[in-house]
Protein backbone atom coordinates (compact mmCIF):
# COMPACT_ATOMS: atom_id res chain seq x y z
CA UNK A 1 0.00 0.00 0.00
CA UNK A 2 1.68 3.41 -1.15
CA UNK A 3 -0.07 6.45 -0.08
CA UNK A 4 0.97 10.10 -0.61
CA UNK A 5 0.38 12.62 2.80
CA UNK A 6 -0.35 16.36 2.87
CA UNK A 7 3.06 17.08 4.42
CA UNK A 8 3.14 18.48 7.79
CA UNK A 9 -0.66 18.31 8.69
CA UNK A 10 -1.36 21.22 11.28
CA UNK A 11 -3.46 19.14 14.30
CA UNK A 12 -2.47 15.60 13.40
CA UNK A 13 -5.63 14.49 11.86
CA UNK A 14 -5.55 13.29 7.98
CA UNK A 15 -8.74 12.24 5.83
CA UNK A 16 -10.61 9.08 8.14
CA UNK A 17 -9.57 5.91 6.54
CA UNK A 18 -12.12 3.10 6.27
CA UNK A 19 -12.70 1.32 9.65
CA UNK A 20 -10.99 4.00 11.14
CA UNK A 21 -11.73 4.40 14.97
CA UNK A 22 -12.35 7.23 16.84
CA UNK A 23 -8.64 9.09 17.56
CA UNK A 24 -8.95 12.38 19.10
CA UNK A 25 -12.40 11.96 20.08
CA UNK A 26 -13.76 12.37 23.72
CA UNK A 27 -14.50 9.09 25.31
CA UNK A 28 -17.68 9.36 28.01
CA UNK A 29 -15.55 7.90 30.47
CA UNK A 30 -13.35 9.49 30.68
CA UNK A 31 -15.26 12.59 30.68
CA UNK A 32 -17.15 10.63 33.37
CA UNK A 33 -13.37 9.93 35.69
CA UNK A 34 -12.34 13.58 34.83
CA UNK A 35 -15.91 15.01 35.86
CA UNK A 36 -16.29 13.33 39.06
CA UNK A 37 -12.61 14.18 40.57
CA UNK A 38 -13.66 16.28 43.80
CA UNK A 39 -11.66 19.55 44.87
CA UNK A 40 -14.15 19.44 48.18
CA UNK A 41 -12.76 15.81 48.35
CA UNK A 42 -9.16 16.71 48.01
CA UNK A 43 -9.14 19.57 50.37
CA UNK A 44 -11.03 16.99 53.37
CA UNK A 45 -7.71 14.74 52.28
CA UNK A 46 -5.07 17.84 53.14
CA UNK A 47 -6.95 18.94 56.29
CA UNK A 48 -6.97 15.21 57.39
CA UNK A 49 -2.71 14.73 56.00
CA UNK A 50 -2.44 17.80 58.17
CA UNK A 51 -4.50 16.84 61.20
CA UNK A 52 -1.22 14.25 61.90
CA UNK A 53 1.11 17.20 63.12
CA UNK A 54 4.24 15.82 62.05
CA UNK A 55 4.45 13.00 58.51
CA UNK A 56 8.46 13.08 59.34
CA UNK A 57 9.44 9.77 58.08
CA UNK A 58 11.13 9.46 61.54
CA UNK A 59 8.34 10.56 63.47
CA UNK A 60 6.11 8.72 65.87
CA UNK A 61 4.62 5.55 64.44
CA UNK A 62 2.96 4.78 67.57
CA UNK A 63 0.11 7.54 68.22
CA UNK A 64 -3.18 6.77 66.80
CA UNK A 65 -3.00 10.39 66.44
CA UNK A 66 0.16 11.95 65.53
CA UNK A 67 3.06 11.25 63.16
CA UNK A 68 3.96 9.24 59.89
CA UNK A 69 2.49 5.72 61.54
CA UNK A 70 -0.90 7.55 61.82
CA UNK A 71 -0.90 8.68 58.64
CA UNK A 72 -0.43 5.91 56.88
CA UNK A 73 -3.02 3.93 58.68
CA UNK A 74 -5.31 6.31 57.34
CA UNK A 75 -4.36 6.63 54.02
CA UNK A 76 -4.48 2.28 53.76
CA UNK A 77 -7.92 2.67 55.53
CA UNK A 78 -9.50 5.39 53.22
CA UNK A 79 -8.62 3.18 50.04
CA UNK A 80 -9.88 -0.12 51.54
CA UNK A 81 -13.06 2.12 52.20
CA UNK A 82 -13.52 3.58 48.89
CA UNK A 83 -12.06 0.67 46.62
CA UNK A 84 -13.73 -1.83 48.58
CA UNK A 85 -13.26 -5.18 46.38
CA UNK A 86 -11.63 -3.02 43.70
CA UNK A 87 -8.47 -1.74 45.12
CA UNK A 88 -5.76 -4.32 46.45
CA UNK A 89 -4.28 -1.85 49.23
CA UNK A 90 -1.24 -3.35 50.58
CA UNK A 91 1.51 -1.56 53.06
CA UNK A 92 5.15 -1.83 51.11
CA UNK A 93 8.00 -1.62 53.99
CA UNK A 94 11.98 -2.25 54.00
CA UNK A 95 14.00 -1.40 57.13
CA UNK A 96 16.32 1.10 56.26
CA UNK A 97 20.23 1.63 57.42
CA UNK A 98 21.13 4.76 59.09
CA UNK A 99 22.28 7.15 55.75
CA UNK A 100 23.21 10.89 55.30
CA UNK A 101 19.41 12.40 56.48
CA UNK A 102 18.41 9.35 58.18
CA UNK A 103 19.47 9.34 62.16
CA UNK A 104 18.01 5.90 62.87
CA UNK A 105 17.38 2.68 61.13
CA UNK A 106 13.66 3.24 60.06
CA UNK A 107 10.93 1.29 58.69
CA UNK A 108 10.57 3.06 55.44
CA UNK A 109 6.34 2.08 54.73
CA UNK A 110 4.58 3.09 51.25
CA UNK A 111 1.12 2.43 50.77
CA UNK A 112 0.40 0.67 47.41
CA UNK A 113 -3.31 0.91 45.96
CA UNK A 114 -3.23 -1.67 43.07
CA UNK A 115 -6.33 -1.88 40.33
CA UNK A 116 -5.60 -5.02 38.20
CA UNK A 117 -6.01 -5.00 34.12
CA UNK A 118 -9.00 -6.95 33.23
CA UNK A 119 -7.72 -8.09 29.83
CA UNK A 120 -5.06 -10.90 29.92
CA UNK A 121 -2.88 -9.84 27.32
CA UNK A 122 -2.74 -5.93 29.26
CA UNK A 123 -3.10 -7.30 32.40
CA UNK A 124 0.84 -7.36 33.28
CA UNK A 125 1.55 -3.87 31.88
CA UNK A 126 1.39 -1.23 34.80
CA UNK A 127 0.89 3.09 35.20
CA UNK A 128 2.03 4.13 38.50
CA UNK A 129 1.14 7.65 39.94
CA UNK A 130 2.38 8.74 43.28
CA UNK A 131 2.84 11.48 45.64
CA UNK A 132 4.75 11.22 48.60
CA UNK A 133 2.75 11.38 52.07
CA UNK A 134 6.02 12.20 54.75
CA UNK A 135 6.67 15.53 55.27
CA UNK A 136 9.57 17.84 56.76
CA UNK A 137 10.57 21.34 58.18
CA UNK A 138 13.40 23.23 57.60
CA UNK A 139 16.13 20.57 59.35
CA UNK A 140 15.86 17.77 57.48
CA UNK A 141 16.28 15.41 60.42
CA UNK A 142 13.83 17.10 62.97
CA UNK A 143 11.08 14.52 63.34
CA UNK A 144 9.25 15.76 66.36
CA UNK A 145 7.98 19.55 65.02
CA UNK A 146 4.91 20.52 63.32
CA UNK A 147 5.33 19.65 59.68
CA UNK A 148 2.03 20.45 57.77
CA UNK A 149 2.86 18.95 54.33
CA UNK A 150 0.32 20.67 53.01
CA UNK A 151 1.89 20.60 49.19
CA UNK A 152 5.08 19.29 49.66
CA UNK A 153 3.19 16.72 49.60
CA UNK A 154 0.03 16.67 50.65
CA UNK A 155 -1.09 17.71 47.42
CA UNK A 156 -0.17 14.57 45.69
CA UNK A 157 -1.08 12.37 48.23
CA UNK A 158 -4.57 13.54 48.31
CA UNK A 159 -4.51 13.93 44.40
CA UNK A 160 -3.24 10.00 44.20
CA UNK A 161 -6.39 8.93 46.55
CA UNK A 162 -8.59 10.90 44.98
CA UNK A 163 -7.73 9.57 41.50
CA UNK A 164 -7.66 5.94 43.05
CA UNK A 165 -10.92 6.04 44.87
CA UNK A 166 -12.83 7.58 41.37
CA UNK A 167 -10.85 5.27 39.27
CA UNK A 168 -11.69 2.05 41.24
CA UNK A 169 -15.08 2.38 39.93
CA UNK A 170 -14.20 1.96 36.17
CA UNK A 171 -12.41 -1.02 34.55
CA UNK A 172 -9.12 -0.99 32.02
CA UNK A 173 -7.48 -3.34 30.06
CA UNK A 174 -3.87 -2.63 31.86
CA UNK A 175 -3.25 -2.62 35.79
CA UNK A 176 -2.82 1.07 37.79
CA UNK A 177 -0.86 1.24 40.74
CA UNK A 178 -2.02 4.06 43.45
CA UNK A 179 0.98 4.52 45.07
CA UNK A 180 1.66 6.87 48.04
CA UNK A 181 5.66 6.49 49.29
CA UNK A 182 7.52 7.96 52.13
CA UNK A 183 10.91 8.95 52.62
CA UNK A 184 11.27 11.37 50.23
CA UNK A 185 12.92 14.08 51.20
CA UNK A 186 15.28 11.64 53.55
CA UNK A 187 16.54 10.30 49.70
CA UNK A 188 14.03 9.12 47.70
CA UNK A 189 14.02 6.02 49.77
CA UNK A 190 10.29 4.54 49.57
CA UNK A 191 9.71 4.86 45.62
CA UNK A 192 14.01 4.16 45.32
CA UNK A 193 13.01 0.51 46.95
CA UNK A 194 9.92 -0.06 45.14
CA UNK A 195 11.47 1.03 41.77
CA UNK A 196 14.47 -1.48 41.93
CA UNK A 197 12.13 -4.54 42.85
CA UNK A 198 10.11 -3.67 40.28
CA UNK A 199 13.08 -3.74 37.98
CA UNK A 200 14.34 -7.09 39.52
CA UNK A 201 11.06 -9.10 39.36
CA UNK A 202 11.04 -7.54 35.36
CA UNK A 203 7.90 -5.67 36.25
CA UNK A 204 6.06 -4.02 32.75
CA UNK A 205 6.13 -0.82 34.56
CA UNK A 206 5.10 1.11 30.86
CA UNK A 207 4.60 4.71 32.68
CA UNK A 208 4.98 6.39 36.02
CA UNK A 209 3.74 9.78 37.11
CA UNK A 210 4.89 11.57 40.18
CA UNK A 211 2.63 14.45 41.62
CA UNK A 212 4.74 16.70 44.07
CA UNK A 213 4.00 19.96 45.26
CA UNK A 214 0.71 20.36 42.61
CA UNK A 215 -0.86 22.61 45.67
CA UNK A 216 -0.92 26.18 44.51
CA UNK A 217 -1.51 28.33 41.59
CA UNK A 218 -0.01 31.32 43.77
CA UNK A 219 3.47 32.48 43.56
CA UNK A 220 5.70 33.91 46.14
CA UNK A 221 4.47 37.08 45.09
CA UNK A 222 0.60 36.70 45.13
CA UNK A 223 0.80 36.14 41.36
CA UNK A 224 -1.99 33.37 40.33
CA UNK A 225 -1.68 31.23 37.34
CA UNK A 226 -4.51 28.28 37.98
CA UNK A 227 -4.43 26.98 34.06
CA UNK A 228 -1.46 25.44 33.16
CA UNK A 229 1.01 22.71 35.09
CA UNK A 230 4.48 21.69 34.43
CA UNK A 231 5.64 18.54 33.39
CA UNK A 232 9.34 17.31 33.69
CA UNK A 233 10.42 14.90 31.52
CA UNK A 234 13.56 13.50 31.01
CA UNK A 235 15.33 12.84 27.24
CA UNK A 236 18.40 11.07 26.77
CA UNK A 237 19.40 9.21 30.75
CA UNK A 238 22.34 10.68 32.44
CA UNK A 239 24.17 7.09 32.37
CA UNK A 240 27.82 6.58 32.79
CA UNK A 241 27.67 3.80 29.84
CA UNK A 242 26.09 4.40 26.72
CA UNK A 243 24.19 1.09 25.84
CA UNK A 244 23.80 0.36 21.88
CA UNK A 245 19.88 1.48 22.17
CA UNK A 246 20.87 5.13 23.47
CA UNK A 247 23.73 5.69 20.92
CA UNK A 248 21.43 4.41 18.11
CA UNK A 249 18.58 6.98 19.66
CA UNK A 250 21.70 9.66 19.62
CA UNK A 251 23.21 8.68 16.46
CA UNK A 252 20.22 8.79 14.27
CA UNK A 253 18.85 12.50 16.09
CA UNK A 254 16.20 10.70 18.23
CA UNK A 255 17.57 11.87 21.44
CA UNK A 256 14.11 13.99 21.93
CA UNK A 257 12.24 10.75 21.36
CA UNK A 258 13.22 8.92 23.91
CA UNK A 259 10.50 6.72 26.05
CA UNK A 260 9.83 9.64 28.72
CA UNK A 261 9.73 12.31 25.91
CA UNK A 262 7.03 10.11 24.11
CA UNK A 263 4.72 9.46 27.57
CA UNK A 264 5.32 13.23 27.86
CA UNK A 265 3.59 14.13 24.80
CA UNK A 266 0.86 11.48 25.61
CA UNK A 267 0.09 13.02 28.64
CA UNK A 268 -0.23 16.39 27.26
CA UNK A 269 -2.36 15.87 24.29
CA UNK A 270 -4.57 13.56 26.59
CA UNK A 271 -4.21 15.79 29.41
CA UNK A 272 -4.93 18.67 27.01
CA UNK A 273 -7.94 17.15 25.50
CA UNK A 274 -10.24 16.44 28.35
CA UNK A 275 -9.20 19.35 30.56
CA UNK A 276 -10.24 22.42 28.65
CA UNK A 277 -8.30 25.28 29.01
CA UNK A 278 -5.56 23.74 31.10
CA UNK A 279 -2.11 23.54 29.67
CA UNK A 280 0.86 20.91 30.30
CA UNK A 281 3.80 22.57 29.92
CA UNK A 282 6.51 20.08 29.31
CA UNK A 283 9.40 20.95 30.36
CA UNK A 284 12.73 19.03 28.96
CA UNK A 285 13.98 18.41 32.19
CA UNK A 286 14.29 15.59 34.83
CA UNK A 287 13.94 17.78 37.61
CA UNK A 288 13.90 21.49 38.41
CA UNK A 289 17.33 23.04 39.72
CA UNK A 290 18.53 21.45 43.21
CA UNK A 291 15.42 19.61 43.79
CA UNK A 292 14.51 15.48 42.86
CA UNK A 293 11.26 13.16 43.26
CA UNK A 294 10.09 10.19 43.09
CA UNK A 295 10.23 9.63 39.37
CA UNK A 296 13.89 9.35 39.51
CA UNK A 297 14.61 5.97 41.09
CA UNK A 298 12.15 4.64 38.09
CA UNK A 299 14.09 7.13 35.35
CA UNK A 300 17.03 5.11 36.79
CA UNK A 301 15.69 1.33 36.61
CA UNK A 302 15.12 2.03 32.40
CA UNK A 303 11.43 2.75 32.79
CA UNK A 304 9.54 5.93 31.21
CA UNK A 305 8.62 8.62 34.30
CA UNK A 306 7.47 12.03 34.56
CA UNK A 307 6.93 15.21 37.14
CA UNK A 308 3.96 16.99 37.81
CA UNK A 309 4.33 20.32 39.65
CA UNK A 310 2.92 23.46 40.24
CA UNK A 311 3.88 26.41 37.79
CA UNK A 312 5.49 28.74 39.93
CA UNK A 313 6.60 27.59 43.67
CA UNK A 314 6.68 29.41 46.84
CA UNK A 315 9.66 28.75 48.66
CA UNK A 316 8.15 30.16 51.83
CA UNK A 317 5.76 27.47 51.88
CA UNK A 318 7.69 24.51 51.35
CA UNK A 319 10.20 22.56 54.15
CA UNK A 320 10.03 25.60 56.24
CA UNK A 321 9.47 25.50 60.19
CA UNK A 322 6.23 27.30 60.94
CA UNK A 323 6.53 30.99 61.71
CA UNK A 324 5.51 34.40 61.07
CA UNK A 325 8.18 36.75 60.00
CA UNK A 326 7.57 40.34 59.19
CA UNK A 327 3.53 39.61 59.31
CA UNK A 328 4.15 36.57 56.95
CA UNK A 329 3.39 33.66 57.75
CA UNK A 330 5.81 31.09 56.73
CA UNK A 331 5.14 26.96 57.01
CA UNK A 332 3.59 24.77 54.22
CA UNK A 333 0.12 25.61 55.44
CA UNK A 334 -3.37 23.99 54.10
CA UNK A 335 -4.63 27.50 53.90
CA UNK A 336 -2.02 28.31 50.90
CA UNK A 337 -3.17 25.31 48.99
CA UNK A 338 -5.95 25.31 45.70
CA UNK A 339 -7.91 22.33 45.65
CA UNK A 340 -9.51 23.67 42.82
CA UNK A 341 -6.28 23.85 40.93
CA UNK A 342 -5.01 19.98 42.47
CA UNK A 343 -7.98 18.64 40.99
CA UNK A 344 -7.61 20.21 37.33
CA UNK A 345 -3.82 18.26 38.11
CA UNK A 346 -5.46 15.39 39.30
CA UNK A 347 -7.72 15.16 35.91
CA UNK A 348 -4.81 15.51 33.84
CA UNK A 349 -2.91 12.92 35.59
CA UNK A 350 -6.43 10.61 35.80
CA UNK A 351 -7.56 10.96 32.03
CA UNK A 352 -3.83 10.15 31.09
CA UNK A 353 -3.48 6.89 33.02
CA UNK A 354 -7.26 6.06 31.80
CA UNK A 355 -6.08 6.58 28.09
CA UNK A 356 -2.57 4.43 29.03
CA UNK A 357 -4.58 1.98 30.69
CA UNK A 358 -7.31 1.22 27.91
CA UNK A 359 -5.01 1.36 25.09
CA UNK A 360 -3.20 -0.90 23.77
CA UNK A 361 0.65 -1.30 24.48
CA UNK A 362 3.04 0.67 22.28
CA UNK A 363 3.99 -1.51 19.17
CA UNK A 364 7.50 -3.71 19.54
CA UNK A 365 10.40 -4.07 17.34
CA UNK A 366 9.68 -0.93 15.49
CA UNK A 367 12.31 -0.08 12.84
CA UNK A 368 13.12 1.74 9.64
CA UNK A 369 14.40 0.68 6.92
CA UNK A 370 17.43 1.53 5.41
CA UNK A 371 18.99 -0.96 3.17
CA UNK A 372 19.06 1.53 0.66
CA UNK A 373 19.42 4.70 -0.10
CA UNK A 374 15.61 5.91 -1.00
CA UNK A 375 13.43 9.15 -0.16
CA UNK A 376 10.87 7.56 1.08
CA UNK A 377 9.85 6.08 4.59
CA UNK A 378 9.04 2.30 5.07
CA UNK A 379 7.69 1.55 8.58
CA UNK A 380 7.52 -2.07 9.84
CA UNK A 381 6.78 -3.31 13.64
CA UNK A 382 5.58 -6.63 15.39
CA UNK A 383 1.62 -7.23 15.22
CA UNK A 384 -0.06 -6.43 19.02
CA UNK A 385 -1.81 -9.24 20.64
CA UNK A 386 -4.76 -7.56 22.56
CA UNK A 387 -7.90 -8.83 21.14
CA UNK A 388 -9.61 -5.14 21.02
CA UNK A 389 -6.69 -3.90 18.89
CA UNK A 390 -8.18 -2.04 15.54
CA UNK A 391 -4.67 -0.91 14.24
CA UNK A 392 -1.95 1.48 14.13
CA UNK A 393 -1.16 5.28 13.28
CA UNK A 394 1.89 6.89 12.34
CA UNK A 395 2.52 10.10 13.66
CA UNK A 396 5.72 12.55 12.37
CA UNK A 397 7.05 15.95 13.19
CA UNK A 398 10.08 18.38 11.92
CA UNK A 399 12.71 17.16 13.28
CA UNK A 400 13.11 20.30 14.93
CA UNK A 401 9.15 20.51 16.46
CA UNK A 402 8.52 18.87 19.83
CA UNK A 403 5.15 17.63 19.54
CA UNK A 404 3.33 15.48 16.40
CA UNK A 405 2.26 17.60 13.44
CA UNK A 406 0.77 15.15 11.51
CA UNK A 407 -0.83 11.57 11.62
CA UNK A 408 -2.08 9.21 9.38
CA UNK A 409 -4.21 5.86 10.88
CA UNK A 410 -2.86 2.52 8.47
CA UNK A 411 -4.80 0.04 9.24
CA UNK A 412 -4.26 -3.87 10.55
CA UNK A 413 -1.14 -3.83 9.10
CA UNK A 414 2.57 -4.30 10.19
CA UNK A 415 4.53 -2.39 7.28
CA UNK A 416 3.46 0.84 6.15
CA UNK A 417 5.03 2.90 3.15
CA UNK A 418 5.54 6.76 3.24
CA UNK A 419 6.60 9.20 0.82
CA UNK A 420 8.12 11.73 3.30
CA UNK A 421 11.65 11.26 3.50
CA UNK A 422 12.85 9.85 6.64
CA UNK A 423 16.05 11.67 6.61
CA UNK A 424 13.55 14.99 7.23
CA UNK A 425 11.02 14.38 9.71
CA UNK A 426 10.62 12.14 12.53
CA UNK A 427 8.37 9.28 12.97
CA UNK A 428 6.53 7.08 15.43
CA UNK A 429 4.26 4.30 15.47
CA UNK A 430 1.26 4.26 17.80
CA UNK A 431 -0.85 1.43 18.49
CA UNK A 432 -4.98 2.10 18.42
CA UNK A 433 -7.94 -0.22 19.71
CA UNK A 434 -11.33 -0.18 18.50
CA UNK A 435 -12.40 2.58 20.95
CA UNK A 436 -9.91 4.97 19.66
CA UNK A 437 -7.55 4.62 22.59
CA UNK A 438 -4.31 5.27 21.11
CA UNK A 439 -0.16 4.57 23.11
CA UNK A 440 2.22 5.99 23.15
CA UNK A 441 4.56 6.62 20.25
CA UNK A 442 7.72 4.37 19.46
CA UNK A 443 10.39 5.61 17.42
CA UNK A 444 11.53 3.22 14.75
CA UNK A 445 15.34 2.27 14.79
CA UNK A 446 17.40 1.80 11.75
CA UNK A 447 17.32 -1.94 10.27
CA UNK A 448 19.34 -2.77 7.46
ZN1 LIG B 1 8.07 16.83 47.74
Amino acid sequence: MKTSLPLLLACGAAQAAPGEPPIGKHQAEIDAIVREISPQRIQGYIEKLVSFGTRHTMSDTESPTRGIGAARRWIKSELERCGAGKLDVQFDSHLHPVATRLSKPTEIVNVVATLPGTQPASKDRIYVVSGHYDSRVTDVMNFTADAPGANDDGSGTAAVIEMACVMAKHRFDATLVFMTVAAEEQGLFGSGDWAQKAKAKQLNIAGMLNNDIIGSSHDEHGKQDATQVRLFAEGVPPVRETTPELRTLITTGGENDSITRQLARHIKDTGERYVDGFKVNIIYRRDRYLRGGDHSPFLDAGYAAVRFTEPHEDFNHQHQDLRTENGKKIGDLPEYVDPAYIAQVARVNAASLASLALAPAVPQEVKVRTAALDNGTELVWKANAEPDLAGYRIVWRDTTSPLWQGAQYVGNVTTFRLDQSKDNVLFGVQAVDKDGNVSPAVYPVPAR
